[in-house]
C-alpha cells in the first residue's frame, strides 16, 4: 500500500548523501564536457576597470622611460652636428690659411675668404694672433673673442637668437700661429633637432602602444579572463546558487589563475548540490509535517482529502467503482487520557492506527484527522462488494482489547460510514456526510456504526436554523427565565430555586409559538460558543430578580445558576460573577453556581482554580447531575464545592431499579461523608420523597412541588409558601401550647 509505504520508508525525495555526492561529480564532469555552455569573451577585457588602469600604467612608464632616453639621444645628436659644423669650418680655415703670410699680417686673403663664404656654410671670421690680436677679420663679425687665458677659453658660443654658432680655433687645432673665431650659420642645427625629436616622437608612442597592447593581450588572456570568468561566476551563484550558470574559460590553463579558477567552479558546484540536496531534504520535511501526524506516522486529514480526490478521479471516475469512507472516533478518548494519562493516550492511538493498517487491504488510505479521529477510504472490490464486511472488520479490529504498558484496554468506537458515488460525488462532500453520520453514531449511543442518510442533513440543516432562531431570540428578548423552587427535606421550607432557561419560539400554529427544550437548544448553544452570551444573560437576570425579591422583603433564598463548561473555559467567568454581583448588589451567599462534571474534563487543575476563586467571591457552588459524569472521586476531595446534586434519572429509577437505588445512597453517604450537602432533583411523588427522606437526604426539587415557574408565578408561589408555612407554624404553636 503505497500510503503506508510511504509513511514508514523515506520520503521519495530525501537523498543518500553518497548518492548526492555521486550526482554532484555526474553533474560536474557534465558540465565540463558541456559544449553548449557559455564562455567568456575577449571583448569583456576592453570593460574591465582593472585591464584599463594596467594599460595607462604600462603606457605612462613606457612614454617617461622613452622620454628620458630620447631627450639623451637629442642632446647626442646635437652633439653630432655641432661637431660637424665643427670640421666643416675647420677644413674651410686650413684650406684658405696661407702659410707664407709673416707674424704680423693675416693668413688669409680677401679672396680666400669670399671663395669660403661662397662654398660654406662659414659666414665670416676673424684672425688672431698667438697674442689674441685682432689680425684680420671677414664677413659677418663673431662675437667669440680668444682669450689670453686657457682657462677662460670659450670653444663655441651660440648666438641669442640660435642663428649663429661661433667656432674658435687655437693654434694647436690649426698647427698654424693663430687663433681663428669662425661665425658659421646655425639655422639648420634647430631644423634637424626639430625633425630628429618629431621622429624620434612618433616612434615612442608607437611602441608604447605596441607593448601595451600585447602587454594587454597576454594580461588578459592569462589573468584578466580568468579573473573575470571568476567573478562572472560567482554573481551566478549569488544569483541563482541553486543552478549557477558557470562560464568556462576558452582554454583552460594549469597555472596557478586556471586552478583557483577550477577550485572555484568546483566549490561552487559543490555548494550548489549542497543547497539542492538541503532543500530537497526541507520540502520532504514539510511535506511530511505538512501531509502526516507525527505520531501514528499515519497521512493527515490534508493528505486524506487529496488521496480521496485522486481516488474519485480514477477509481470511481474512470473505473467506475465505488469508494467507501469511514469516520472512526474512539469513544471517550478525553476520559482515557485523562484517567491513564497522555503516554498511555499515545500508545493507544499507535497501537489503533498499527492494526487498522493490519485489518485493512494494501491500496485502503487510513489518515489519522485528529486527536481521536481515524478516517479510512477503500476501494469495494469482488471480494468484499459489501461496504458492511470493511466497516465490520474496522469496529472489531478496534474494539478488541488492547494491551498497553501491561494494561490489557477495551476500546469503543464510534463509525460514521459514507459512500461515493452513492453519497457525494466530491471529497469534501463525502468526508463531510461520513462526519454527520460520525454525529449521529456518536449522539444515539455511541459504540456503534451509522451509515449516511439524507435525512442526517435535514437534521444537521435543523441545527442550523436552530442556531440562527436561538441568536435571533437573543437579540430579541425571546428567552426567560423559570424557577424550580427547591426545598429543606426535613422541614420542607423553600430554601432555593434553580433559574431555568426558557425559549418561546413564536410559529404559525394555533397557540401562536413553542417552548424549545433547553435540551435541544444548550447543545447547539454551546457547540456555537452561543452560550456565552446566553449564560450572561441568565446570570444577569436571576441575580437582578434575586435583588428585586429581596427588596421586596421576601425572606432570603438561594438562587441556583447553571454554568456551561463552555462559559467555565472559553470566557472569565469569574470576573463576570464578580461583575454581576457588583452590578445587582446580589448577596453572594444567595447565588449558587452549578456545574456538571464534565468541566474538570478538559483541565481538572485549571477547573479546580476557577472553582477556587468562584468560592473565593462568596458564592455557593454546586456539581449537578451528579453521578453521571466521570470525574474521578479521588478529586472529589479537592473541589471547593458544598453541594452535590443527585442526577433525576437515578430518583426517577430509584424506586424500581436496584443500582439506581444504591448509587442514590452511595451519593447521599459519600457528600456527607465530604461534609457536602445532597440535593435531590427529579422527585415527582411521595414514594420518592419517603425514600430520599429516609436516606437522610438535605434538600429536594421536583415536578412533585411544582413545574418551574415564570418569575411573576414563582414569586406568587413564594409568596404563598412562606404565608402556608407561617400558618402551619402557628399552629403548630397553638397545638403545642394546647397539649401542654
Ligand atoms: P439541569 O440543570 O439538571 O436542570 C434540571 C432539569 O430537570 C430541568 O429541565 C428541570 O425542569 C428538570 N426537572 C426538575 N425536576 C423534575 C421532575 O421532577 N421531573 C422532570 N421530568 N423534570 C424535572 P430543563 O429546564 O428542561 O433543563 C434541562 C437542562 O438544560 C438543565 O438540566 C441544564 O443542564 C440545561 N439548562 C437549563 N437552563 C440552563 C441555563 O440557564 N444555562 C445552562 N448552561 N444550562 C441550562
Ligand atoms: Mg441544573
Ligand atoms: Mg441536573
Amino acid at each position: 500500500m503505497t500510503d503506508r509505504q510511504d509513511s514508514a520508508g523515506a520520503p521519495s525525495g530525501t537523498k543518500d548523501p553518497a548518492v548526492a555526492s555521486d550526482a554532484y561529480h555526474a553533474q560536474v564532469a557534465w558540465e565540463g564536457a558541456s559544449p553548449t555552455q557559455p564562455k567568456i569573451g575577449r571583448a569583456h577585457i576592453w570593460r574591465s576597470r582593472i585591464s584599463w588602469r594596467i594599460a595607462l600604467t604600462v603606457f605612462a612608464t613606457l612614454i617617461i622611460v622613452q622620454g628620458a632616453m630620447m631627450f639623451f639621444t637629442i642632446q647626442t645628436y646635437r652633439g653630432d652636428i655641432l661637431n660637424g659644423l665643427r670640421q666643416i669650418a675647420r677644413t674651410a680655415v686650413i684650406a684658405a690659411i696661407n702659410d707664407d703670410a709673416g707674424d704680423q699680417k693675416s693668413p688669409i686673403s680677401a679672396k680666400q675668404a669670399r671663395h669660403m663664404f661662397a662654398g660654406t656654410s662659414v659666414e665670416g671670421f676673424s684672425v688672431y694672433d698667438k697674442g689674441s690680436r685682432l689680425l684680420s677679420s671677414f664677413g659677418q663679425l663673431a662675437t667669440l673673442v680668444p682669450s689670453k687665458d686657457p682657462e677662460e677659453r670659450v670653444s663655441a658660443l651660440r648666438s641669442p637668437n640660435g642663428m649663429h654658432l661661433d667656432l674658435l680655433f687655437t693654434p694647436d687645432d690649426l698647427n698654424q700661429p693663430y687663433y681663428i673665431v669662425a661665425r658659421m650659420n646655425a639655422s639648420m642645427i634647430d631644423t634637424m633637432t626639430n625633425a630628429q625629436v618629431r621622429q624620434l616622437v612618433t616612434l615612442l608612442l608607437l611602441r608604447a602602444c605596441f607593448v601595451t597592447a600585447v602587454l594587454m593581450l597576454i594580461l588578459g588572456k592569462w589573468l584578466l579572463e580568468p579573473i573575470m570568468l571568476l567573478q562572472d561566476n560567482l554573481l551566478s551563484a549569488a544569483k541563482n546558487p541553486e543552478k549557477p550558470d558557470l562560464k568556462r574559460l576558452e582554454s583552460e590553463t594549469r597555472d596557478e589563475v586556471g586552478i583557483a579558477v577550477r577550485i572555484a567552479n568546483d566549490l561552487i558546484r559543490q555548494n550548489a548540490s549542497n543547497l539542492r540536496r538541503l532543500r530537497s531534504q526541507a520540502e520532504d520535511k514539510i511535506h511530511r509535517l505538512a501531509y502526516y501526524d507525527g505520531l501514528t506516522g499515519l497521512p493527515n486529514r490534508t493528505y486524506f482529502l487529496e488521496k480521496l480526490d485522486d481516488a474519485i478521479r480514477h477509481k470511481v471516475v474512470e473505473e467506475d467503482r465505488h469508494l467507501v469512507v469511514m469516520s472512526v472516533d474512539l469513544d471517550h478518548f478525553k476520559d482515557i487520557n485523562d484517567t491513564m494519562g497522555h503516554e498511555f493516550g499515545d500508545k493507544l492511538l499507535e497501537a489503533i492506527g498499527k492494526r487498522l493498517v493490519k485489518a485493512l487491504p494494501d491500496d485502503a488510505v487510513i489518515s489519522r484527522a485528529s486527536a481521536d479521529e481515524f478516517t479510512i477510504m477503500a476501494v469495494l472490490r469482488p471480494e468484499y462488494p459489501e461496504s458492511e464486511a470493511l466497516v465490520d472488520r474496522v469496529f472489531s479490529a478496534v474494539s478488541e482489547p488492547v494491551s498497553i504498558l501491561q494494561e490489557r484496554f477495551q476500546v469503543r468506537v464510534s463509525i460514521g460510514v459514507s459512500q461515493c458515488p452513492d453519497d457525494g460525488a466530491e471529497a469534501r462532500q463525502i468526508m463531510k456526510n461520513a462526519d454527520i453520520a460520525l454525529n449521529r453514531a456518536k449522539e444515539e449511543g455511541r459504540d456503534t456504526v451509522r451509515y449516511y442518510s439524507q435525512d442526517f442533513d435535514l437534521a444537521v440543516q435543523q441545527r442550523f436554523q436552530l442556531l440562527r432562531d436561538l441568536r435571533a431570540a437573543l437579540d430579541q428578548n425571546q428567552l426567560q427565565l423559570y424557577y424550580h423552587p427547591q426545598f429543606d427535606l426535613k422541614t420542607g421550607m423553600l430554601i432555593g430555586a434553580e433559574a431555568l432557561l426558557r425559549w418561546w419560539l413564536p410559529d404559525n400554529s394555533r397557540d401562536g409559538g413553542y417552548f424549545v427544550s433547553p435540551a435541544e437548544f444548550i447543545p447547539v448553544a454551546e457547540q456555537s460558543g452561543l452560550i456565552v452570551p446566553i449564560g450572561e444573560w441568565v446570570l444577569r437576570t436571576a441575580c437582578a430578580a434575586g435583588r428585586e425579591w429581596q427588596e421586596k422583603g421576601l425572606p432570603p433564598f438561594r438562587l441556583a445558576v447553571n454554568l456551561s463548561g463552555v462559559q467555565f473555559h472559553k470566557a472569565d467567568i469569574v470576573g463576570l460573577v464578580g461583575e454581576v454581583l457588583q452590578e445587582t448588589q446580589m448577596q453572594p451567599h444567595l447565588l449558587e453556581l452549578e456545574v456538571t462534571e464534565s468541566v474538570f474534563m478538559e483541565n481538572m487543575q485549571m477547573a479546580i482554580d476557577t472553582l477556587n476563586l468562584l468560592h473565593r467571591l462568596g458564592v455557593e457552588l454546586a456539581i449537578d447531575d451528579f453521578g453521571t459524569g466521570y470525574s474521578s472521586l479521588s478529586y472529589l476531595r479537592q473541589f471547593p464545592i458544598d453541594r452535590l446534586k443527585i442526577d433525576q434519572s437515578f430518583i426517577r429509577n430509584a424506586l424500581v431499579n436496584q443500582d439506581d437505588r444504591m448509587i442514590t445512597k452511595t451519593i447521599i453517604s459519600l457528600g456527607h461523608s465530604l461534609n457536602l450537602k445532597v440535593i435531590a432533583e427529579g422527585v415527582e411523588t411521595v414514594e420518592h420523597e419517603d425514600f430520599l427522606k429516609e436516606e437522610g437526604c438535605d434538600e429536594v426539587q421536583g415536578f412533585k412541588y411544582t413545574k418551574p415557574l415564570p418569575a411573576d408565578k414563582f414569586e406568587e408561589f413564594v409568596v404563598e409558601h412562606f404565608r402556608e408555612h407561617a400558618k402551619k407554624s402557628k399552629l403548630s404553636v397553638v397545638e403545642g401550647a394546647n397539649k401542654a
